[in-house]
């Protein structure tokens, strides 16, 4: 019998054979650009998984705990294999851009955590970014000169912080963490108003009747560029 491959296999060779370049390429098509923090979040990634000596094959055996939501994370989800769809991400709404890797088995796992002075050193390497990064990214005002700059640029220090040292960037701790239960397969509920399915634990009864969310006008949890908030249709 014809034995397949994990499409993962490339990554976890990548990982054993310490080639950032390439992880950073695959971290690409899922991240849409390159950056210097989606660069982090790859060699975070990289180091977790080759200390933890362990392959991913998303049943949350492994599993990371992201404390931000923003470049860094989808270089973890792309190199550790855990993410948002397979559970094995879990998402603590801290705003440091930090993880922790950890395997279910034993809770034994390693912190990473981005040095507060990273930033300020990262952009005295590159003196044209900061102000570039100010106009494009944060005041969304810049010239397409500017913005044509930019995009060469980011890039370019996305690579070249691949070679620096890991310690230079991020504090590195063994850990123990208490993993939550896996995650639990609930049954669905048609909702009585727009006949969609609904998993259980998010249906309201409204007059008796099973209701999702929307259709009850109730509040929901929302994960946004801002973290965890309230959503309501
Ligand atoms: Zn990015
Ligand atoms: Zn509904």
């Amino acid at each position: 019998m014809h034995e397949f491959a994990s499409a993962r296999q490339p990554i976890e060779a990548m990982i054993k054979s310490d080639d950032l370049e390439c992880l950073l390429k695959q971290a690409e098509a899922i991240h849409g650009h390159l950056c210097p923090m989606v660069s982090l979040g790859v060699k975070a990634g990289q180091y977790a998984m080759k200390f933890l000596d362990t392959g991913s094959t998303g049943m949350e055996e492994v599993v990371a705990v992201v404390e931000c939501n923003n470049c860094f994370t989808d270089g973890i989800q792309v190199v550790t294999g855990c993410t948002f769809g397979n559970n094995a991400l879990i998402f603590r709404d801290l705003g440091k851009t930090a993880v922790t890797v950890a395997l279910r088995g034993n809770g034994r796992g390693v912190r990473l955590a981005v040095r507060p002075q990273y930033r300020d050193e990262m952009f005295a390497r590159y003196p044209a970014a900061g102000p570039l990064f100010d106009k494009v990214v944060v005041q969304r005002n810049a010239t397409p000169e500017e913005e044509h700059h930019f995009h060469h640029l980011w890039p370019a220090m996305a690579h070249k912080e691949l070679d620096r040292p890991l310690e230079e960037a991020l504090t590195i701790q063994e850990v123990s963490l208490k993993l939550p239960p896996f995650a639990r397969i609930f049954p669905t509920v048609v909702c009585s108003q727009c006949g969609e399915g609904v998993m259980e634990p998010r249906v309201r009864l409204v007059k008796g009747q099973p209701t999702c969310l929307t259709c009850a006008g109730a509040e929901f949890g929302e994960l946004t560029g801002q973290g965890i908030g309230c959503g309501r249709s």
